[in-house]
C-alpha cells in the first residue's frame, strides 16, 4: 500500500486536516505541531483528536508524520535555550499521544560551534529523556543537507544519535532534497545511496520520505527546496524514488 500526502496547516485542528487530505485524494499528511518558526502550540482539543483518530481509521489512512518546529534546536550552545528545546520535544511527544501510533519527525539540530560530538550527545540526551515517558509515537530524525553546523548531514551522524539513544522508537525520515544537497547522489546512483543507508543505519529504520526537488547541485549543503521536476533532481528521480521496491511502502510527503 502506498501512502501519499503533503504538509497541511493545523490552524483548524486535526479533523479539518483529515478532511482536507481526503479532499485532495491523500491518504496521509504531515503537519507542524506548533508554529514552525516559533514555539507556540494550539490549545489541545481531545474531542477533535478523538474524531480525527476515528476518521483516519475509517478511511484507512497511513501513519501521519508531525513535524517539530524549526526553532527547536536540541544542541544549541546556551544551556537554558537547550533545556527549553528539550521541554518542547517532550511536550510535542506528549501531545502526539492523542493521535497514537503516528510519527514525529524533527531536524536534529545545529551544534553552533561546539562540535558534532557534543551536539550528538545533547540531541541523544534530550531524546532519551523524552522517550522515557513511552508515549505512543515514534520519533524520526530527518536527514539534513549539512548546512552550517547542522547535524544529520551524513548517515553516520544519524546512526550515532540512534546508537546513543538506544531505543527502537527512533527512526529516520529521508528528505530527497537534503540528502542530495548533503552529497548523496540519488540522481545517478539511488540504489548505491540506499545500500549505503542500509549499511550504515539499516533500512528497517527508514519510516518516511520527504519528496522535494533541489535548487542546488550535489553536495551544495544548501537546503533550498524546489518544486518537483523543476530542480536538479527532476521528475524521473522522483519517480524512481517512489517506485523503488525498497521505498514504495513508506509514506511520502510533498513539502
Ligand atoms: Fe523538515
Ligand atoms: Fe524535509
Ligand atoms: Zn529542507
Amino acid at each position: 500500500m502506498a501512502y501519499f500526502g503533503c504538509h497541511l496547516s493545523n490552524s483548524k485542528g486535526n479533523l479539518a486536516m483529515v478532511n482536507t487530505a481526503r479532499s485532495i485524494g491523500a491518504n496521509t499528511f504531515a503537519f507542524f505541531t506548533r508554529n514552525p518558526r516559533g514555539s507556540k502550540a494550539k490549545p489541545e482539543d481531545p474531542k477533535d483528536c478523538q474524531r480525527a483518530v476515528e476518521l483516519l481509521k475509517e478511511e484507512n489512512f497511513g501513519p501521519l508524520v508531525a513535524h517539530g518546529a524549526y526553532t527547536m534546536n536540541l544542541c544549541t550552545a546556551d544551556p537554558e535555550a537547550r533545556a527549553f528545546a528539550a521541554e518542547i520535544l517532550t511536550d510535542d511527544l506528549r501531545r502526539m499521544a492523542a493521535l497514537p501510533g503516528n510519527f514525529y519527525n524533527f531536524h536534529p539540530g545545529s551544534h553552533v560551534g561546539q562540535g558534532t560530538e557534543a551536539g550528538i550527545g545533547y540531541i541523544a540526551a534530550a531524546l532519551k529523556n523524552a522517550l522515557r515517558h513511552d508515549y505512543p509515537v515514534k520519533v524520526l530524525l530527518e536527514t539534513m543537507a549539512g548546512k552550517g553546523s547542522e547535524i544529520g548531514g551524513t548517515f553516520e551522524q544519524i546512526k550515532a544519535i540512534i546508537d546513543a539513544v538506544g531505543s527502537a522508537n527512533v527512526g529516520v525520515c529521508l528528505d530527497t532534497c537534503h540528502v542530495f544537497d548533503g552529497g548523496y547522489d540519488i540522481v545517478n546512483n539511488l540504489d548505491g545511496v540506499l545500500k549505503e543507508f542500509d549499511d550504515v543505519i539499516g533500512l528497517q529504520r527508514l519510516k518516511a520520505m520527504h519528496v522535494n526537488d533541489s535548487m542546488n547541485v550535489l553536495a551544495s549543503h544548501k537546503d533550498r527546496h524546489e518544486k518537483i521536476g523543476e530542480g536538479s533532481l527532476g521528475v524521473d528521480v522522483v519517480r524512481n524514488v517512489i517506485k523503488n521496491p525498497r521505498l514504495c511502502d513508506l509514506p511520502f510527503y510533498l513539502e
